[in-house]
């Protein structure tokens, strides 16, 4: 086939995406601001799909520290660290990550999609088996991929697939590795960790727990779905972004395994490709400072959250049965589904649409992402136009 013709399938998926209206790929937000605000083609826009959970990207203690950082840093580090050294400010980030997930060892990545890649490729290789949540993120699954290791994919939260998976294994079993997330991007559900974690216990397998979506948001300390589960010091590898709720831009690994040091040594994401830079890495850690001083931000973040699942649910909405700060609202068909996102657009709420296959079914939703920045004014709105539109 001609190099280029295999790009005839991505003009036809455009064309079907723009037929219905704005192209929900291509969304431009002209001027944006505040972390729950946006103008939209002229229009002020509440964003209801922004993951900014904490609404840290607008923190005056960030701005001011990354600042600071362009200031007295410069603009980039213009190399890996490996090469060309690392800045002070990422050994202390590092520092600091291990000391919040009280685990001896943390390292950071330049995205969260490379720490998985990063973290992966390095612990398993062709001789490996990992078993992998049917609805871990692309990172994950990329990461597996790339890693060479045998993949087998479990049902998505259910401990008894993952159980069977295990004997199916036998005594290659011990030393698999266990690749879950905390919050699940999608759906907004939260995996049965404890569960999960008695299991590798019982067949002696390592877990990964990926907690992007978690971060800062469950748990006592705000460490994730782990710490909320009272299994946090029984993980083997907990990855994550700094790209949600720290408002910033990273990925990070914490491990209770001195082995994670040796990562530095053999990982292709980290090795070949230029570390954060210095504004970055303070605005992340000003973030993480303002996440343990402030447990008020995580409080107004379930509010609107809960606020948010009662009022679409009040209207009719499928919603799932918990309020999470993820909620996806189900619409079934994929041309409905698109056209209730652009109407919604137009009234000036902008929501993440999911259609098949990037939904883990097949189902078409709306996913909301809740802000502890929004007012309760602006999850009115939300509420008030997604009612407007039901028919
Ligand atoms: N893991 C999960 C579960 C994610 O949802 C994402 C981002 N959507 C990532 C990893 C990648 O993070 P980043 O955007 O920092 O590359």
């Amino acid at each position: 086939m001609p190099l280029l013709n295999k790009f005839d399938t991505a003009a036809r998926i455009r064309k079907n995406l723009e037929s219905g209206g704005h192209d929900p790929t291509h969304v431009v937000i002209d001027r944006i601001v505040s972390p729950t605000v946006g103008i939209v083609e002229g229009r002020r826009t509440i964003l209801a799909g922004t993951n900014n959970y904490l609404g840290m990207t607008f923190d005056p203690a960030c701005i001011e520290a990354g600042k600071r950082a362009l200031e007295n840093q410069g603009t980039g580090t213009t190399g890996s660290r490996m090469a060309n050294g690392s800045f002070a400010a990422h050994a202390s980030l590092e520092q600091d990550l291990a000391d919040f997930f009280q685990m001896p060892h943390a390292m950071i990545f330049s995205t969260g999609y490379a720490a998985n890649l990063g973290i992966l490729t390095a612990l398993c290789g062709a001789n490996d088996t990992v078993l992998l949540d049917a609805d871990a993120h692309a990172s994950l699954y990329d990461g597996c991929q790339m890693s060479g290791a045998k993949v087998f994919r479990f049902r998505h939260n259910d401990p008894g697939s993952l159980e069977k998976r295990l004997q199916r294994l036998g005594d290659g079993g011990q030393d698999c590795l266990i690749v879950i997330e905390g919050l699940y991007s999608v759906l907004g559900d939260c995996a049965p960790v404890a569960e999960i974690v008695d299991l590798k216990h019982r067949y002696g397998a390592y877990l990964l727990i990926d907690e992007a979506h978690s971060l800062g948001l469950f748990g006592e300390r705000g460490c994730g779905i782990a710490e909320q589960a009272g299994v946090l010091d029984q993980i083997d590898f907990v990855v994550g972004t700094f790209s949600k709720s720290l408002g910033a831009m990273g990925g990070f690994c914490a491990s209770p395994h001195a082995e994670l040091e040796l990562v530095r040594y053999v990982s292709r994401p980290f090795i070949f490709t230029a570390s954060s830079s210095p504004a970055t890495v303070a605005t992340t850690h000003e973030a993480l400072r303002q996440l343990r001083k402030r447990p008020e931000l995580r409080e107004a973040l379930w509010r609107n959250a809960k606020r948010l699942h009662t009022g679409l649910k009040k209207r009719g909405f499928l919603v799932g049965p918990q309020p999470s700060p993820v909620i996806a609202v189900q619409l079934g068909e994929k041309r409905k589904a698109a056209a209730f996102w652009n109407h919604l657009l137009e009234a000036g709420v902008y929501t993440n649409l999911m259609i098949p296959p990037a939904s883990p079914d097949r189902h078409s939703y709306l996913r909301c992402s809740v802000s502890a920045a929004h007012t309760e004014e602006q999850i009115e709105c939300i509420i008030e136009a997604f009612g407007y539109h039901h028919s």
